[in-house]
């Protein structure tokens, strides 16, 4: 299938390891130009690199932190001078919690609420101008199937990603005059460094290793009883970052195994 993405722009915020960068990686072998953002911009400046080599596009990584107004205002900078428009955003970078709501503080719901939600806002309004000006482009999101069915265990990321979900439909209704598609995805269980992270701290807790902890999450949880590959994720970005998703607008897709326990 030619998915017509070949010579597009796209940026893609927490591209240099696990879903963002399996999605920066597919747009690239799909012929579009990619612009990494992370924080350690070592580490994105890398991937780009090994980008450009794999796929001869033009990749760049730039360190930002999504969570600061400043630091979105110099990346998107970059990348317009660079490239000279934005067609697609990805607005992935974010990251789980562990917290009880009465023990959590301000500064933590402040800070989760910069990084999955005002970023995303902050990064639309950089680059919708620029989408504008080309006559069209798409937004995605990364939210996470507990933006509806809640982990018990981190209620700051369950809330604001959900918040995440309700912002989308709200600048895609916004938006779709201009020819801009905005949608969000909602994965499940995959497997990526993030996961790791959680499973170190949860598995010492239940006393099993952190391979162990993660087999069982899966089995009880996703009826396809395993995690996904953020390589298969980024199938479902490419296709939405497409042509052929054409009368996608607003929706929150779910790539869950089967876990959501409701229709949706
Ligand atoms: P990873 O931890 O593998 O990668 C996170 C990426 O985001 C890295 O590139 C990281 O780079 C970047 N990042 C983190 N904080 C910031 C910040 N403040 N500013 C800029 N970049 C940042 O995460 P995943 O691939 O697992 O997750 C990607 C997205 O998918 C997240 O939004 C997550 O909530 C969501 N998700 C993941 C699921 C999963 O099972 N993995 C399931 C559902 C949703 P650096 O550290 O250098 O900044």
């Amino acid at each position: 299938m030619d998915l017509k993405v070949k010579g597009k722009n796209a940026v893609i915020t927490g591209g240099s390891v696990g879903i963002g960068l399996a999605v920066a990686r597919k747009f690239a072998q799909e012929g579009m130009n990619v612009a990494i953002l992370a924080r350690g911009g070592e580490r994105a400046e890398q991937e780009a690199k090994r980008i450009v080599e794999d796929f001869k596009v033009k990749a760049l990584g730039i360190a930002c932190d999504v969570s600061k107004a400043d630091d979105i205002s110099r990346a998107v900078k970059t990348v317009l001078d660079t490239y000279g428009g934005v067609d697609v955003l990805v607005n992935n970078a974010g990251t789980g919690s562990e917290e009880t709501i009465m023990e959590a503080t301000d500064e933590k719901w402040q800070y989760y609420w910069d990084l999955h939600v005002m970023a995303a806002i902050r990064m639309s309004r950089a680059v919708i101008p620029s989408m504008r000006e080309r006559k069209g482009g798409v937004i995605i999101q990364t939210a996470s199937i507990c933006a509806k069915q809640p982990l018990w265990y981190e209620p700051i990321y369950n809330t604001t990603k959900a918040a995440l979900v309700m912002y989308s439909k709200c600048l895609s209704n916004e938006v779709v005059k201009d020819g801009i598609r905005v949608v969000t995805i909602s994965p499940g269980l995959v497997l990526t460094p993030d996961w790791w992270k959680t499973a170190g701290i949860l598995s010492e807790k239940e006393g099993i290793t952190p391979k162990d902890y993660l087999d069982n999450i899966a089995k009880e949880n996703a009826p396809i009883g395993r995690f996904a590959s953020p390589e298969e994720i980024a199938e479902f970005y490419v296709f939405m970052a497409s042509e052929k998703a054409s009368y996608s607008v607003g929706s929150n897709y779910s790539l869950d195994g089967g876990w959501l326990r409701v229709i949706d």
